[in-house]
């Protein structure tokens, strides 16, 4: 590992100035995702700014919803009143995720950055356009089981791996972020990109910005919600697919479906097409068979990853029908 300086700044402001400061600078926060690629020289910082001591970890309930501060353990989120009585998705997707010792030390803010877990990104004597563009695309054509079904590129096929990302994406989240110069929200939906010709960039955060909170906006979905995960093994692994979904239901019609899936693509995938399609549609079985066959209509599998396709709609329609019974 390449020797870097350290540093520990206990306010916001001194971290943005040490970002600024610091050529090569990176923040790290519960470690769990940036120390391990450190480790194997995937990326080599010379300044780590430690921002785990920022106070910015409070859960609170505004006119907006619920604010998050990037900095919250996910296991604190995932028991914290507020989010299992009012967003309990977000406390499935969290409870879904690693472990209970990785969940006590990894932060939301990590959560929504955390590197794919493509192999090829992960082995550096593969070629891999994210982890140093231009060298090409390992998984293309290589080893594909893990790799996206959705919005892939010649350029990579890596997915998005974290579970609370799913539900955020579900739910509508915003993103609140800080540089040296601005505030901005964004949307979560426009956050995570998808790779295109730049595979190199996850997401549109700019050069030093911190991510500070996160706000679920409220919602009417806490009767009739899931989060359901298919992994290799029954815990301690990354989705193969993972799916979201949530309903508003008056009297067995549909008022509003939100549906998410994870594992799938370069970012957090929103099913928009099958959502509208249940608007306004019986909670019947029928209807969550044609939302769930829409979902993956556009899906595209690369060699090894066919099975991912049925297994998405098939998840889907599992998600949902869990709920009723
Ligand atoms: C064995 C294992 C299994 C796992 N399984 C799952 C799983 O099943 N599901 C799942 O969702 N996740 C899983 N994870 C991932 C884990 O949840 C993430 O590693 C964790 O959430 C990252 O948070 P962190 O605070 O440790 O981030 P760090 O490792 O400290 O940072 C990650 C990245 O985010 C940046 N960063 C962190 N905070 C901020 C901020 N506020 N503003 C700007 N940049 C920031 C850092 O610079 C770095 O690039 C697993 C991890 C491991 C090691």
């Amino acid at each position: 590992m390449k020797l870097f300086q350290y540093h520990r700044p206990t306010d916001t402001q001194s971290a943005l100035d040490l970002f600024q400061k610091n050529e090569g600078a990176q923040y790290i926060a519960g470690a769990t995702n940036l120390l391990d690629l450190m480790k194997k020289d995937i990326v080599a910082p010379d300044h780590l700014i430690d921002i785990s001591r920022l106070p910015l970890n409070s859960i609170q309930n505004g006119p907006l919803g619920v604010t998050i501060g990037a900095l919250a353990l996910n296991s604190d989120v995932a028991m914290h009143q507020i989010i299992t009585q009012q967003y309990p998705l977000v406390a499935q997707a969290l409870l879904a995720g690693a472990s209970p010792q990785l969940r006590n030390m990894a932060t939301v803010g990590g959560n929504i950055l955390q590197r794919t877990r493509c192999p090829y990104f992960y082995d550096i004597a593969m070629p891999c356009n994210k982890r140093q563009p231009g060298s090409g695309c390992g998984a293309k054509e290589g080893f594909n089981r893990m790799s996206a079904i959705f919005g892939a590129s010649d350029s990579c096929v890596a997915v998005h791996p974290s579970d609370l990302c799913v539900a955020l994406a579900a739910l509508d989240a915003t993103i609140t972020v800080k540089s040296a110069k601005q505030e901005r929200i964004i949307d979560f939906k426009d956050f995570h990109r998808l790779p295109g010709n730049t595979p190199e960039k996850d997401n549109i955060l700019e050069k030093g910005e911190l991510i500070t909170s996160i706000t679920i906006p409220k919602n009417n979905f806490t009767k009739f919600h899931n989060y359901m995960k298919v992994r290799d093994r029954a815990s301690y692994a990354f989705a193969l697919v993972s799916v979201a979904v949530a309903f508003e239901i008056k009297d067995s019609v549909i008022l509003d479906a939100r549906i998410a899936l994870g594992g799938v693509a370069h970012k957090p995938w929103r099913a928009y097409e099958a959502e509208a399609y249940l608007k306004g549609k019986s909670d019947s079985e029928n209807s969550f068979k044609a939302a769930a066959a829409l979902v993956v209509k556009e899906a595209k599998p690369l060699t090894h990853n066919a099975f991912k396709v049925k297994m998405a709609e098939q998840t889907v329609l599992a998600a949902m029908l869990a709920i009723f019974n």
